[in-house]
């Protein structure tokens, strides 16, 4: 598996729970401010699953270059931190909803996912009605089976 690298919104989301390690960097680590994300996180990094890393200073020249080269310049100082490290992990994916980030590595030929499309959303949202009884699916609420009798409990569908 490429090593995934993972930037503030990847925290904030508790992604870093999904995957054996994530890779970031100090100045993603230092966003992360919300205090139950930032709980996590402090657990996550005792428990060894992050590895934190500061960019040479030759990959963070590098990154400005291809920035430059896609003329944007709202990235943050931890945008450019993802961007550099990136560079030095390749190969490797990063997480990312931000647009501008997405498109620098685009225009680097490096691989990148969307936070929120990798998500279970839309799987959560998803609900079926089971009966505890014999196990009969419903799509809609009903309050007791039609077949056994016993109590249909709302549940989320497993992909
Ligand atoms: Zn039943």
């Amino acid at each position: 598996m490429d090593k995934i690298i993972m930037d503030t919104a990847g925290f904030l989301a508790g992604l870093e729970n999904a995957f054996p390690r994530v890779y970031t960097t100090e100045e993603v680590i230092q966003e992360v401010k919300d205090s139950f994300s930032r709980q996590n996180l402090n657990m996550a990094i005792s428990s060894g699953k992050i590895s934190i890393f500061k960019p040479k200073q030759s990959s963070v020249k590098e990154a400005m270059n291809y920035i430059r080269q896609v003329r944007d310049n709202t990235l943050s100082k931890a945008d450019v931190s993802i961007l550099a490290l990136a560079l030095e992990l390749r190969p490797c994916l990063v997480l990312t909803d931000d647009f501008s980030l997405q498109n620098v590595l685009k225009s680097m030929g490096i691989e990148y996912r969307s936070v929120k499309a990798k998500g279970s959303v839309n799987d959560v949202k998803e609900f079926q009605y089971v009966c505890e009884g014999c196990g009969k699916v419903y799509k809609h609420k009903v309050n007791e089976c039609e077949v056994c009798g016993s109590a249909v409990v709302k549940k989320s569908k497993r992909r």
